[in-house]
């Protein structure tokens, strides 16, 4: 098998995939590699509502169309999970569920990960009513209640979602303000299946029969313990970005784990580029991830071009 890459995009969400396409486009060999079904936060999303042309789009369709854009230009979807990256030069080297890959420009687009609450049971309670994924898991909860902990837009948005299967969602702050955007408070507010409660902390899971039985909190004003019954608990609490396969590279993460790159997009590492949710950035959205794949791509021809000439 050849291995050899102009550019290799490591991850397959809406950066990654808009960067497939400019670097297909730019007559690139290019691979994405990719340990997930493409799309990202995209394909978890039910319905995208502020993608510019397009005032709704469901996020498995529009994860499948970029995916079908990218690879009609050439990009090559690889399965792999990354777990290194080798500076040798004129070519990096990439390890990906044992093998091995090279190219002259890595574009990294991993995203980010859920943070868990870190109680004791969050592996062993997955999947046992709890979940991170409404759109994945929602229609289990049909005339069930359900808690979700947290004020940011996921949180907003998943708990709407799920009105459509539960009988009742509680979300819960830790502020008495959101994070989230106004449009999406306004129809959490809205919503008379939901529930806010405001200023409590989560202090652990409630467990009945091995299964989530509630979700205990604390009260930050009166500290005061309380237990919400429900089947349910779905925490959007953050998200940490996924680069632990950058950790031993000096100047390339912050004290966060974020991509620090320059106005090109490029790291300390010449040709190893970050796009998407993964850098430091201030607005973590779809249309930002594109603008910087199709960033990432458009550098990655122009340091081909220069390696070349210089060859
Ligand atoms: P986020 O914006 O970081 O919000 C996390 C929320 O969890 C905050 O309300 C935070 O409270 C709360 N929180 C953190 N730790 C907690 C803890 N231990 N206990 C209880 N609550 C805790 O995360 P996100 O909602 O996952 O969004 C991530 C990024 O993607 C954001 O930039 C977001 O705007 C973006 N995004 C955008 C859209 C959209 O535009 N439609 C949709 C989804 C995500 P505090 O507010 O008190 O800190």
């Amino acid at each position: 098998m050849d291995n050899n890459y102009d550019v290799i995009i490591i991850g397959a969400g809406p950066a990654g995939l808009t960067a497939g396409v400019y670097a297909g486009r730019a007559g690139l060999k290019t691979a994405i590699l990719e340990y997930e079904a493409p799309g990202g936060k995209m394909i978890k999303t039910d319905e995208i509502c502020n993608y510019p042309g397009v005032d709704n789009v469901g996020g498995v369709d529009l994860s499948m169309k970029m995916f079908e854009h990218a690879t009609a230009y050439g990009a090559t979807y690889l399965y792999g999970e990354v777990t290194a990256i080798a500076d040798e030069g004129e070519y990096k080297r990439i390890t990906a569920s044992g093998q091995e890959y090279f190219a002259h420009v890595v574009i990294v687009a991993t995203g980010t990960n859920e943070r868990t609450l870190g109680f004791s049971k969050d592996d062993e309670l997955l999947g046992k009513g709890l979940s991170y994924c409404a759109v994945c898991d929602g229609a289990f909860f049909r005339d069930k209640d359900v808690v979700v902990i947290g004020g940011g837009n996921s949180a907003l948005e998943e708990s709407v979602y799920l009105t459509q299967f539960a009988n009742k969602v509680d979300l819960v702050i830790r502020r008495d303000v959101f994070r989230g955007d106004e449009s999406n408070q306004r129809q959490v507010l809205n919503n008379p299946k939901i529930n806010v409660i405001r200023k409590h902390i989560p202090t652990d899971y409630v467990v009945k029969d091995g299964k989530i039985g509630g979700m205990q909190f604390e009260n930050l004003e009166t500290g005061e313990k309380t237990v919400i019954e429900a089947q349910g608990v779905f925490p959007y609490i953050g998200a940490i970005p996924a680069t632990s396969f950058l950790q031993g590279h000096e100047g390339v993460l912050d004290e966060e784990g974020y991509m620090i790159v320059d106005a090109h997009l490029q790291t300390n590492i010449p040709g190893v580029f970050g796009a998407g949710d993964v850098i430091q950035k201030n607005l973590r959205q779809i249309v930002t991830a594109t603008s910087d794949g199709a960033i990432t791509a458009q550098n990655a021809f122009h340091f081909i071009q220069d390696l070349k000439s210089k060859a």
